[in-house]
């Protein structure tokens, strides 16, 4: 019997939603993946080969380590520097280059730099070495900030005073004003899965009603893919745009109550500088006076100060839709996943890392 999940693998309906999109599709379009999951999942699966030539997939500012600003990586990297403390993160940002060395040198060189899997794995760190600071690195959209919120408020509630949260977090609505506002043109937004789980279809009402582009949130099977592209050239061809959601099984109008509230309460929201696009008014998470005493951009006296990206890195134009990865002059040349030059060669969701490992060059 056919699996819930052979189904949405099911190379027949694949190719029948591949059929559908080729017959209907008529005018050349640009569709961006905003989320790097996506990203990943488009082309580990091969779906750009089974799609006409009239529909190209752009690759967005999905990946939360890739538009992670420069002097937020520095910035990290000080703190690796600092005595008596252990930096926690997850694995991807630890080989992130900065302007001059990297999380994964500084651990070489004997700073305490470790890979956790959880927040709350920094919040047992800290317990577990209470002559330490620890300090975790929020990184990352909606879909991981309630965790990190989370385990601020169960630190705060146990009176630890040795664990601290450095937030870099950003939030995806204003992203796509940002983008939709841009110089390149997009016909449509596949709108990203796990983000759309917690925030709710609702959360882009605003922006859709004032840019009137296609949107459909889409899930991560070939299948989910397939169909929300097929929603997509169906919105555009008919001249009839709208905000649909074709990942009902996961994501529902109003998301996800209790993450948004703990969310809410640890975080308030600011300006974001994002690699690649700048400053986003209101597109960042930053601890509110409640929890500054776990706050380590206050607790550390951080200064983010602008520092250029690296040389002849592309990553900015790549997140932003202006380039692909094979019109970097880096692209394989210098760049590839063993020496990245820029987050996007670095990180599992990074569109020049999926690149270089699915697709060759085309
Ligand atoms: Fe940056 Fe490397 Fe990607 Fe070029 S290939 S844009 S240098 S990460």
């Amino acid at each position: 019997p056919l699996t819930h999940s052979d189904a949405f693998h099911d190379p027949k309906i694949a190719r029948h939603l591949a059929d559908r999109i080729a017959g209907a599709s008529r005018r050349p379009v640009r569709f961006m993946e905003v989320c790097g999951t996506h990203t990943v999942s488009i082309f580990r699966s091969g779906i750009r080969s089974l799609l006409p030539e009239t529909i190209s997939l752009l690759s967005g500012p999905g990946c939360p380590v890739c538009v992670t600003a420069q002097k937020e990586i520095d910035a990290f990297i000080s703190l690796a520097r600092e005595p008596d403390t252990i930096v926690a993160t997850f694995g991807d940002l630890i080989r992130v280059p900065g302007s001059g060395s990297s999380l994964q040198r500084e651990k070489a060189d004997g700073a305490d730099v470790r890979i956790v899997y959880s927040t709350f794995d920094a919040v047992t760190l800290a317990r577990e070495n209470p002559g330490q600071r620890v300090v975790f690195l929020g990184v990352g959209f909606e879909t991981t900030a309630p965790t990190v919120a989370a385990a601020i408020v169960t630190a705060h509630q146990q009176g630890l005073d040795n664990f601290f949260v450095v937030s870099a977090h950003k939030i995806v609505p204003p992203a796509l004003e940002a983008l939709a506002g841009g110089v390149i043109n997009i016909d449509g937004f596949l709108l990203p899965g796990h983000v759309s789980v917690i925030i709710g279809l609702d959360a882009y009402r605003p922006f859709f009603d004032h840019h009137r582009v296609p949107c459909v949130v889409a899930g991560f099977e070939p299948t989910d893919l397939l169909s929300s592209i097929a929603m997509l050239v169906d919105q555009v061809e008919s001249g009839r745009p709208a905000l649909e959601n074709a990942y009902t099984r996961a994501v529902s109008s109003a998301g996800n109550p209790k993450a948004m509230a703990v969310m809410r309460e640890v975080f308030a929201v600011a300006d974001a500088d994002w690699r690649g696009i700048g400053t986003i008014a209101a597109s960042g998470l930053v601890i509110r006076e409640k929890y500054a005493a776990l706050d380590a951009v206050k607790v550390f006296d951080m200064h983010l100060r602008p520092v250029p990206e690296p040389k002849g890195c592309a990553c900015g134009e790549i997140l932003t839709g202006m380039k692909i990865p094979p019109q970097c002059p880096l692209y394989k040349t210098v760049c590839n996943p063993m020496a990245p030059v820029g987050p996007c060669m670095v990180s599992s969701e990074g569109t020049c890392a999926a690149y270089y490992r699915y697709h060759g060059d085309g």
